[in-house]
């Protein structure tokens, strides 16, 4: 158990880190935005994909659906066609699936309540606080990976796998910027991912001064796994099928193979594992590696 931070220290290094944050401000679309619809498209999207991949396709998914009812009323085949280039399909059904949600049970307006957004579907605890405090002002950490290494670090002084999750969210919501939660829950995660890694830049970090971790001389622990290469991956071969697929329209397996050149026993597999998850739908031949198997995007 460790002493509590003094308020003048964590009300220190926050002013600290939401300057160092100020030109980073306006650096996405959807943080020149307090339109709560922008922000879950935006929070969805950033679940398991990188900022700047998300730009492209953040852009082109709120020209196609501009507003929640919009989202809504599109089919969901159109929806995860619309979500191109992404990967993780599912949190396009996901989306489309909130959106239905939102407008039969909230009348259309998205909920501003943390627990209300978490029962959304694809909007887990994280995404849920990101959305209430960007959105709507509340106050309340969103802690992902990022987060809990700088809280863990800054205010236990200690890698986050060695300290309590309870104390790491209680002292992440003490840390919380009442006047700004949005930008302060982005400063920490930007602060997370491009100074305070796995293996941390204390040199170029803005609060190197109030870091427990860094003043007790400690060494991070081993860095975090690396995520398995792309190519040559499931998740390459099922990106490959969706995008392959035209809302609407049932293609061969065989088409498939030749569509994307990826070779049938992994086209097999992504068509099995996608229909499984409900993304797709396929034939009894398809599943069994016919080439004149049917397969099509969920309507
Ligand atoms: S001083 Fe080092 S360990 Fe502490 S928050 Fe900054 S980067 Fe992380």
């Amino acid at each position: 158990m460790t002493s509590r931070p003094a308020v003048g220290d964590l009300r220190r290094a926050r002013a600290r880190v939401l300057d160092w944050y100020g030109p980073r401000r306006s650096l996405y679309p959807w943080r020149r935005t307090r339109d709560p619809y922008r922000v879950l498209v935006s929070e969805v999207m950033l679940q398991q994909t990188q900022a700047s991949r998300v730009v492209p396709a953040y852009r082109a998914f709120v020209r196609r659906y501009p507003t929640l009812a919009s989202l809504a009323r599109a089919p969901r085949s159109e929806v995860i066609a619309a979500w191109n280039g992404l990967g993780y399909n599912r949190r396009a059904v996901a989306l489309s699936d909130a959106a239905r949600v939102i407008v039969q049970e909230h009348r259309g307006r998205i909920p501003s309540e943390p627990e209300l957004l978490a029962r959304l579907p694809g909007v887990g605890p994280y995404t849920a606080a990101a959305v209430a405090s960007l959105a709507f002002g509340r106050a309340v950490p969103a802690i992902d990976t990022n987060v809990r290494r700088v809280v863990a670090r800054v205010l236990v002084g200690v890698d986050p796998v060695d300290a309590a999750s309870g104390e790491v969210r209680r002292l992440a919501a003490r840390w919380v910027d009442r006047d700004d939660p949005g930008a302060w829950n982005q400063a920490l995660m930007d602060l997370g991912r491009e100074v305070c890694r796995p293996r941390p830049r204390c040199e170029r970090c803005p609060i190197r001064g109030a870091c427990r971790f860094l003043a007790d001389g400690r060494e991070p622990g081993p860095s975090a796994r690396r995520r398995p290469p792309f190519r040559g991956s499931t998740r390459e071969a099922r990106g490959a099928v969706v995008r392959s697929l035209r809302p609407g329209s049932a293609t061969t397996l065989g088409t498939l193979v030749a569509r994307t050149g990826l070779g049938r026993p992994r086209i097999v597999e992504a068509v099995a594992a996608l229909h499984a998850d409900g993304l797709i739908e396929a034939g009894p031949a398809a599943l069994a590696g016919s080439p004149r198997g049917c397969v099509r995007l969920r309507s």
